[in-house]
């Protein structure tokens, strides 16, 4: 059947409900593909909100499937007069519906629209004499927050309905959620310039296991301060303000210079790990990384190939021509490069192509709820097997249980890091860690 547009009301698109749903699926990812494109083009933002009936099969059950049928054209109707930014509406499911909003100014806006949804939603109406209110779960993914294709992101939003469907005292939107902010930028500059005066900040390390060979193969050095003023202050909270100074620069070399000389003195008694460390985008820029990694490397006799520099896609935001060319000059050393968080942010497949990489890291935000979300999964076993395509090696982090393990080895993951294995514990820990390791204890 020929697609056909219902009606334009103030641009918004409304697709027919008579097609097919494979058809309307098809269009509305169309759509996304194009908002993509504008998106990306003119620096704005875009949301992709599912609203899902609820209970919708006792409403089928009450009135009939035709007065049923009505209901569902009311709310499409509703959907497009309640919120009037939408460029394409359409019917995606049994009762659930799909909104494609372009030119998003803030996520504040789209709390607002869902609250508008479920108040009319929810106001009574009369259909053959029945007393008709309708109740709402909702599914958002945002971009660029999610650099996915058109299919990810509409699976991302699925994602977040389902896990909002199950628990619906939540609205998961897929989206990184910016931690809640416990102290001043200018607060926490201070004291964080002062502790790496007093070498105040230590490395805590998590181990990453070959799920092939059943036995670890690397460590990951996390940084962790806590301060005697602040208490405990979390990376995700002081990393993005020192970003923005020279202060990352000291933590970064901090980290090359103390994670090289726990992985010489860890390779005393256990055999050779890789070490990662996480660096900046402001890192690559610097001119004396590679100094830094060299003589680290000189003193502590460490061999290059066993470094490895975690990055995330922010990288080539800046300078992209000269941040790759960095990247290949670290690679010609032997250091291997890790794309971190992938699947956040602003990465995207076509990353796999641009950036000089050995190793990518799919973000625990897929990993930790996939072995009940079949959206995660079937997202997680694709960029698995695409990475292996580029030849990367690919690292699943966020892995917290057996089962989650046993998906990832069926899908030919190389290595798993996580809670399930160890949390990152100060280096005498993670050696006794090293030393009681039984594949028994992890997989089943
Ligand atoms: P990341 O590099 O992606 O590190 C993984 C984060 O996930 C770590 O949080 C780790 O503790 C946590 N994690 C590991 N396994 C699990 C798990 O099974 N479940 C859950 N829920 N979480 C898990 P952490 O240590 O708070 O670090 C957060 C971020 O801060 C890091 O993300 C990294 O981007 C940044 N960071 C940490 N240390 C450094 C550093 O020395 N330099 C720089 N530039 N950034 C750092
Ligand atoms: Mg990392
Ligand atoms: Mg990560």
């Amino acid at each position: 059947m020929q697609m056909t547009i219902l009606s334009s009301l103030k641009n918004t698109q409304l697709l027919d409900s008579a097609c097919s749903r494979t058809e309307v699926r098809q269009r509305f990812l169309d759509g996304i593909s194009a908002e993509m494109s504008i998106a990306l083009a003119d620096g704005s933002r875009l949301a992709i909100l599912l609203v899902d009936l609820q209970d919708f099969t006792e409403i089928n059950r009450e009135i009939g499937y035709d007065s049923a049928d009505e209901v569902l054209l009311n709310v499409q109707q509703l959907l497009s007069s309640t919120i009037k930014r939408a460029s394409l509406i359409g019917r995606l499911g049994d009762n659930a519906f799909g909104l494609i909003i372009p030119e998003l100014k803030s996520t504040a806006l789209i709390q607002i629209a869902m609250g508008r949804i479920r108040e009319r939603l929810h106001e009574p109406t009369m259909i053959d004499g029945k007393k008709i209110s309708l109740k709402c779960h909702f599914g958002l993914a945002l971009f660029p927050e999610m650099m996915l294709d058109d299919g990810g992101l509409l699976l991302k939003a699925e994602t977040a309905l389902l896990d909002s469907k199950r628990n619906p005292s939540e609205m998961t939107t897929h989206a990184p959620v910016p931690c809640s902010k416990k102290h001043e930028d200018w607060t926490i500059e201070k004291h964080l310039k002062q502790a790496l005066d007093a070498n105040d900040l230590e490395f805590h390390y998590q181990p990453k296991i070959d799920i092939a060979r059943r036995k670890p193969t690397g460590i990951e050095a996390l940084v962790r301060w806590n301060s005697a003023e602040l208490g405990d202050v979390f990376p995700d909270e002081f990393i993005p303000i020192a970003e923005k100074s020279s202060l990352i620069n000291s933590i970064t070399a901090l980290g090359i210079k103390t994670a090289l000389r726990e992985k010489s003195d860890l390779d005393n008694f256990f055999e050779p790990l890789t070490m990662s460390i996480n660096i900046s985008s402001s890192d690559i820029y610097d001119k004396h990384l590679l100094d830094k990694l060299n003589s680290a490397m000189a003193i502590w006799g460490i061999d290059p190939q066993q470094v490895t520099l975690e990055i995330t896609e922010g990288v080539i935001v800046g300078n992209a021509k000269l941040a790759i060319q960095q990247l290949e000059l670290l690679r010609s050393y032997g250091i291997k490069i890790s794309i971190d968080d992938f699947g956040t942010g602003f990465s995207s497949l076509s990353y796999f192509k641009t950036l000089p990489a050995d190793e990518l890291k799919i973000d625990k935000s897929f990993i930790l709820n996939m072995h009940e979300s079949s959206g995660d999964m079937f997202l997680v076993e694709h960029v698995i097997s695409l990475a292996h395509k580029f030849n990367l090696q690919v690292v699943a982090e966020g892995v917290e249980n057996a089962k989650t393990l046993s998906l990832l080895e069926s899908m030919g993951c190389d290595i798993a890091q996580g809670y399930h294995f160890s949390r990152p514990v100060p280096k005498d820990q993670l050696l006794e860690w090293l030393n009681n390791f039984e594949v028994a204890k992890y997989w089943i």
